[in-house]
C-alpha cells in the first residue's frame, strides 16, 4: 500500500533558485495543459489527452526555451495532474480546474522518478539539481513513486514521496447495523454522528478562522499595490498555513478514531451545484474542509479494512423523522429543533440527519429494510 512522507529540504541559494525555477516552469506548463484542453473542447467538442499534450512540450520548449531548465518528467507530471483535476471535476463533481496564481500560498511541483533518497548523509538528489541537504527523520522501505517538492509562504521546502511498501491493504471488514456511524456535516458544529455526538472544531482552529476574517479585513482596506498592502499579505498567507496545519492535526485525529471506532461511515455526498451557487466565503471555507476530511476517512478506512458508504443528496435527510418516515416539508434551515407531528418524537435537526444519512446507506447496502 501507499504511504506518504514529508521531510524537510535546506536548499543552497544556488538550489532554491533551481527550486523555484521547477515551480514556476511547471506552473506554466499546467496553465498552458488547462488552457489547451478547454480550448480543444470549445473548438472540437473533443477532449485532449495528456498523452498528446506531452508530445506538444517539445514545441513549447522552443517557444520558451528556459523550460529546457528543468526536468521534463516534472513538466509531464503536469499534464497529468491536469488530468488529474478533470477527473475530480467528473467524478466527484468537485469544482472546475482552475489556473495556478503565482499568489498560491503552497507552490509546487512533482518529481515523478529518476530521484534518490540517502538516508546515511541526510540527503534527497533530484534531477537536474542534484544533492540537496534534507533532515530524513523517519526510514522507510518500498518502491518510491512520485515526489512532490513544495515551497510554503514562509519560503521553506519540503518534499513528500509517495512509497509502495508492497504489502497488501487489509480485507474490508464486516459491517452491521451497530457498527455503522452516519455523519451528517454541521452548520455550527463540524460534524453530527448519528450517536448523537455533536463534534465542534477546536478552540484554537476557531481562533485562527476569527483572526482570518479581521486579517483580510485589513488586506482589502490597504491601497493596492503598496508596501504596506503586500505586508498584510504576507500576514495573511502565514495565517493561512498555520490554520492548514491546525486543520489537518484536529481532522487526522477525529478520522482516525471514527474508523477506529466503527467498521463502517455514512456520509452524504456534498451539494456541489448549491456550493458553487454559494458566495458566501464562510461556507466555502467549511465546504472546503468537509471534504478534506472526507479524503482522510477514506484513506484511513483503506489502510485499516474499513468502509466508507456515500449517499446522494437527494435524500431528504433533514426532513424525514428516524423514527416513522413521517416527511416535514415544512422544515426551514432556521428550525434547529422539531416534533414529528406523527409519531410526536423530538429531533435535534442534525442528529435526525445524521441517523437517516446512516439508514439510507444501509438500505443501499440491503442491510436493513426500508
Ligand atoms: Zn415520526
Amino acid at each position: 500500500m501507499m504511504k506518504a512522507f514529508k521531510f524537510r529540504l535546506y536548499p543552497t541559494t544556488t538550489q532554491a533558485v533551481q527550486l523555484n525555477q521547477h515551480i514556476g516552469s511547471c506552473r506554466f506548463v499546467y496553465n498552458w495543459a488547462l488552457d489547451q484542453k478547454i480550448k480543444t473542447y470549445e473548438q472540437s467538442g473533443k477532449s485532449i489527452s495528456r498523452f498528446d499534450l506531452n508530445k506538444m512540450i517539445p514545441v513549447l520548449k522552443i517557444d520558451h526555451p528556459w523550460l529546457k531548465d528543468v526536468n521534463s518528467q516534472s513538466l509531464q507530471g503536469m499534464t497529468k495532474n491536469v488530468e488529474s483535476a478533470f477527473t475530480r471535476f467528473f467524478r466527484e463533481k468537485s469544482g472546475f480546474p482552475k489556473f495556478k496564481s503565482k499568489k498560491n500560498p503552497v507552490q509546487s511541483f512533482p518529481v515523478p522518478q529518476n530521484y534518490f533518497v540517502d538516508f546515511e548523509n541526510n540527503t534527497v538528489k533530484l534531477p537536474k539539481i542534484g544533492e540537496i541537504k534534507a533532515v530524513l527523520h523517519r526510514k522507510f522501505e518500498g518502491e518510491l513513486r512520485t515526489a512532490t517538492v513544495s515551497r510554503t509562504c514562509k519560503g521553506n521546502y519540503y518534499i513528500s514521496i509517495l512509497v509502495e511498501d508492497g504489502k497488501e491493504l487489509p480485507a474490508k471488514q464486516k459491517f452491521s447495523e451497530s457498527t455503522t456511524v452516519g455523519i451528517d456535516v454541521g452548520i455550527k458544529d463540524f460534524a453530527i454522528l448519528s450517536t448523537g455526538e455533536k463534534v465542534d472544531n477546536p478552540k484554537y482552529l476557531k481562533n485562527s478562522l476569527k483572526r482570518l476574517k479581521v486579517l483580510q479585513k485589513r488586506v482589502s482596506r490597504k491601497q493596492k499595490g503598496s508596501k504596506n498592502r503586500a505586508k498584510a499579505k504576507q500576514r495573511l498567507s502565514v495565517l493561512h498555513a498555520k490554520i492548514t496545519n491546525q486543520r489537518n492535526d484536529f481532522q487526522n485525529k477525529l478520522s482516525f478514531r471514527l474508523v477506529s471506532e466503527n467498521q463502517a461511515i455514512a456520509l452524504e455526498t456534498l451539494n456541489v451545484k448549491g456550493m458553487v451557487k454559494n458566495h458566501c466565503l464562510a461556507q466555502a471555507i467549511s465546504d472546503a474542509a468537509w471534504s478534506s476530511f472526507v479524503t482522510k476517512l477514506e484513506y484511513k478506512a483503506e489502510w485499516l479494512g474499513k468502509t466508507v458508504l456515500r449517499i446522494g443528496q437527494f435524500e431528504p435527510s433533514s426532513k424525514l423523522c428516524h423514527v416513522c418516515g413521517h416527511r416535514n416539508s415544512n422544515l426551514e434551515l432556521k428550525d434547529r429543533e422539531w416534533e414529528c407531528p406523527d409519531c410526536k418524537t423530538m429531533h435535534d435537526r442534525d442528529i435526525n440527519a445524521a441517523i437517516n444519512i446512516k439508514k439510507f446507506a444501509l438500505i443501499d447496502q440491503n442491510l436493513i429494510g426500508l
